[in-house]
C-alpha cells in the first residue's frame, strides 16, 4: 500500500491530556512551539483532523505566517496544505472555517446524502468505506493526490485510529507546564487503548521550549519488542 509520511503533532499537558473535560481549546504551548507548528504545516502536503476537533475548536488549519505561505508559493505549491476531516456522517458545519478551496471531506456511505451535497459546494468530498472513515483508504486516496507528508493535528480518537492501524510514523507530543486533569478530558489517545501490542517509541529528540518541552518520537516497526514481564 502507498501511503503517505504521517506526522501526529498534538500540545498536551505534564498529565497527557489536550483539552479539558469541557473540551474547552486550552494554550498549552507558547510562542516559539506555534511558529514550530505553523512550520510544520508549512512542510507538510496535507494537515488532517477528526470531527471532534472541528465541532470543539472550528481550527482554519491554514499557515498563519505570510512568509512561510509566500515560500510554499515560491516553490509552486499551493498557499496551504491540504485540509483534511475525517467525518464519517458529514456533520461539519457548513460555516466551519476549515471549509473552502483545498479542503477535503472525508465521508462514508451511510453520510445523510443532503449533508455531502451541501458540504460539497464548498470542499472536496471522498467516500471511504461504510460507516466509519476507513483510514487505509483514505491514505491511498491522499498518496494518489500526490500527499507524501500529512501532518495529523488531533484528536484523540482520531490519533487512536491511526495508531491502532500502524498509520503513523513520528509522534511530535509537546509536554506544556501545567495539569488539566479530568477522566473525561481528552488525552493523547484515547479509544479503548492498547492491551497488547503496546507501540513503542524512539526518542529522536528533546528540546525545551517555551515553558515545556517538546519530544520528538518515531514509531518503532518490530524492532524492539516488549520484555515478556513476570517480575511479581
Ligand atoms: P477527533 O479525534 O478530532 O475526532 C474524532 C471523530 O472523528 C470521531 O468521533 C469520528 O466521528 C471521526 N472519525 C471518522 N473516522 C474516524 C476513524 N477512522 N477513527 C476515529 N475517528 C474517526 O475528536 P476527539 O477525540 O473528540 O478530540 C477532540 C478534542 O481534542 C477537542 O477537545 C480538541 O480541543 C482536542 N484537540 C487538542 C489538540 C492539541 O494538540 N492539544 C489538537 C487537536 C484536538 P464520526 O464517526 O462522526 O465520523
Amino acid at each position: 500500500m502507498t501511503r503517505p509520511n504521517v506526522i501526529i503533532n498534538a500540545a498536551m499537558s505534564a498529565d497527557g491530556k489536550i483539552s479539558s473535560s469541557q473540551r474547552q481549546q486550552i494554550r498549552i504551548s507558547g510562542r516559539e512551539d506555534r511558529s514550530r507548528v505553523d512550520a510544520l504545516r508549512a512542510e507538510s502536503d496535507a494537515v488532517m483532523v477528526g470531527i471532534g476537533t472541528i465541532l470543539a475548536d472550528d481550527p482554519g488549519l491554514r499557515v498563519k505566517s505570510p512568509a512561510l505561505r509566500s515560500e510554499r508559493i515560491k516553490k509552486g505549491k499551493p498557499e496551504n496544505p491540504l485540509r483534511v476531516v475525517a467525518d464519517s456522517q458529514a456533520r461539519t458545519p457548513p460555516q466551519s472555517r476549515v471549509l473552502g478551496e483545498g479542503c477535503l471531506l472525508a465521508v462514508t456511505r451511510s453520510a445523510p446524502p443532503s449533508r455531502v451535497a451541501e458540504l460539497e459546494e464548498q470542499c472536496q468530498i471522498a467516500v471511504c468505506g461504510e460507516s466509519r472513515v476507513d483510514l487505509l483508504q483514505l491514505m491511498e486516496i491522499l498518496s494518489e493526490m500526490g500527499i507524501e507528508r500529512l501532518m495529523v493535528e488531533g484528536g484523540a480518537n482520531l490519533n487512536w485510529s491511526l495508531l491502532q492501524v500502524g498509520l503513523v510514523d513520528e509522534l511530535y507530543t509537546y509536554i506544556g507546564g501545567m495539569l488539566i486533569g479530568g477522566e473525561k478530558a481528552p488525552s493523547l489517545v484515547n479509544g479503548d487503548g492498547f492491551s497488547m501490542d503496546f507501540p513503542r517509541l524512539k526518542l529522536i529528540s528533546l528540546q525545551p521550549m517555551d515553558a515545556g518541552a517538546l519530544l520528538r518520537w518515531r514509531i518503532l516497526r518490530g524492532e524492539l519488542r516488549p520484555e515478556p514481564c513476570n517480575e511479581l
